[in-house]
């Protein structure tokens, strides 16, 4: 049985024919520099994640929160630098330059660097703790680009950030929009699914949509409706790959845009 990607439960939504397209006929939408920007963003944060915890044991001391972020950008940086390094070749092929894609990921993540330096900062000041114990103590513990597999949901999805407490988990979808949807709500009960299967110890009581031009989150509550609907959804995809067929239901208002239009109009439903 196939694994299906939360983007494919996303794009069913969007329109069903999307699937069609990408999982049926192997078209792509993304563009293929898109697609190795993706890999490069994962890979710093599954590095960076990993060092954090040193990050915080150097802090042995009362110290201003600039001392903290300053910490969590040098480190955040050099994981940059050390990621594009080893990326070398592939920029080249796509004629992308390092320089800039460090100043693009630099500033697009700068609110995570900020979000956990303050964490830290805020933690030291109320507990008065330092190095491991500063470390022990935190909550949450934010891991960003998190992927997870289930083996018995049979999927697979990669989540902008998990906040671990205690006994919770909180998955947060991040966005530059400022509306939330039906598509992020129905994008966090997936993320939640998938945490709940393989974190099985944590509770999952909501997940939230965090607007980065904003810097606002929106609370969702789980729905036990939107979770049968995920694995609803992801039935249909199945069914689509395996009878090779595309669907009849389409989202005429999106074709405009659609980058699979040409081959959408000239293909009948059977
Ligand atoms: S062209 Fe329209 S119907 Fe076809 S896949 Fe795109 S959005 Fe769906």
């Amino acid at each position: 049985m196939n694994y299906i990607r939360v983007t494919d439960l996303v794009d069913y939504l969007i329109c069903p024919r999307k699937v069609y397209f990408k999982l049926v006929l192997g078209l792509e939408e993304e563009k293929k520099e898109e697609m190795l920007k993706g890999e490069i963003i994962h890979k710093i944060f599954e590095e960076f994640n990993d060092k954090e915890e040193e990050i915080v044991y150097e802090i042995l001391e009362p110290v201003p929160y600039d001392k903290i972020y300053k910490l969590y950008y040098d480190a955040f940086r050099e994981t940059v630098d050390s990621v594009l390094n080893s990326y070398e070749e592939e920029l080249k092929e796509f004629n992308l330059s390092k320089e800039e894609l460090k100043l693009e990921i630099l500033d697009h993540f700068k609110y995570e660097i900020e979000d956990r330096a303050k964490n830290v900062y805020q933690t030291m000041k109320a507990l008065d703790l330092y190095g491991i114990e500063l470390w022990d103590a935190l909550e949450p513990k934010i891991k960003s680009e998190v992927e997870l597999i289930s083996d018995d949901l049979k999927l697979v999805g990669r989540i902008d950030r998990i906040e671990f407490y205690k006994d919770i988990a909180i998955p947060v979808e991040i966005k530059t929009g400022n509306r939330i949807g039906f598509i992020h709500k129905f994008q966090l009960h997936a993320y939640a699914l998938l945490i709940r299967d393989n974190f099985s110890y944590y509770d999952i009581p909501l997940g939230y949509v965090y607007y980065t031009k904003l810097r606002k989150r929106k609370e969702v509550r789980f729905s036990e409706k939107i979770f049968k609907m995920v694995i609803e959804v992801r039935n249909k995809i199945w069914d689509i790959i395996e009878e090779q067929k595309m669907p009849e239901e389409r989202n005429e208002k999106l074709c405009s845009k659609c980058p699979f239009r040409e081959q959408c109009l000239k293909l009948k439903v059977k």
